[in-house]
């Protein structure tokens, strides 16, 4: 039984002012929500202080990229190193990054490694785009994505570590997959790429969420299908009245 998990990934909004407001929001109205693990993903500039608000509860904090190394020569980058002090989870290979600032599976797979040799848990986002979606090339770019992304990671045990299937074609558009294609994707090509990668124990300890327009009123019927794991939430994690309702309706 893998425990439900649902992120809101902030992108570059809120001020370190505005973050706080949310978070006494969102933390109000998730306390009593359980056996749903929570994590909120705010820009860098406000991760001190939802850090700050958040220690003691069990709503986690995660950045949304970080570098692979631990320090050095790399204007405008933060490391591993600097986010384990404020944060357990990190969002990796966002499809943003990767089309907007040029990150590949290589450098994926070097931050993945970085993340969980620091502790932290990596939320690795894998998707096709829609030109790829519309020739047909699902499995293989997801299959290569899960194969590159994650080569070579030293996983013997179970792992805290977490994928996100997301569409590109369906983040942001308010065009969400169906819950049953989004199924089957997990169930027909991430779960079994992980699972001729690492033993048994390893790729069944994974989550495997879904991400692209999840909103409160279509967040049960992904939850429902028995692949999806939980979601990666953007635009409706920004609004405490969507997102709580998401939150809810992961709990099993
Ligand atoms: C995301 O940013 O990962 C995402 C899924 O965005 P949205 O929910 O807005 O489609």
């Amino acid at each position: 039984m893998r425990q439900p998990f649902v992120a809101g990934n902030w992108k570059m909004f809120k001020t370190v002012e505005e973050a706080r407001l949310l978070v006494i929001e969102l933390a109000a109205g998730l306390a009593n929500v359980p056996a749903v693990e929570k994590v909120l993903c705010p820009p860098f500039t406000a991760l001190l202080a939802v850090h700050a608000m958040l220690v003691g509860t069990d709503l986690g904090v995660g950045a949304q990229n970080m570098h692979w190394e631990v320090s050095g020569a790399f204007t405008g980058e933060v490391s591993p190193s600097m986010l384990v002090e404020l944060c357990k989870y990190v969002i990796i290979g966002h499809s943003e990054r990767r089309s907007y600032f040029g990150e590949t599976d290589e450098t994926v797979n070097r931050k993945t490694r970085a993340a969980l040799a620091h502790a932290l848990t990596p939320i690795v986002c894998i998707g096709e785009t829609l030109a790829e979606y519309e020739a047909g090339e699902t499995a293989a770019v997801i299959k290569r994505q899960v194969r590159l992304g994650l080569a070579g990671l030293d996983l013997t045990s179970p792992v805290p570590l977490v994928i996100a299937y997301e569409p590109i074609w369906a983040i942001g558009t308010g065009r969400a997959a169906t819950p049953a294609d989004a199924n089957a994707v997990i169930a027909r090509f991430i779960r079994p790429a992980l699972s001729s990668m690492y033993a048994a124990a390893v790729s069944q300890s994974v989550r495997v969420l879904y991400g692209g327009s999840v909103k409160a009123s279509n967040a049960k019927e992904f939850f429902t299908q028995p692949d999806i794991d939980g979601a990666l939430v953007g635009g409706a994690s920004l609004k405490a009245p969507e997102f709580i309702p998401i939150v809810q309706a992961a709990v099993p």
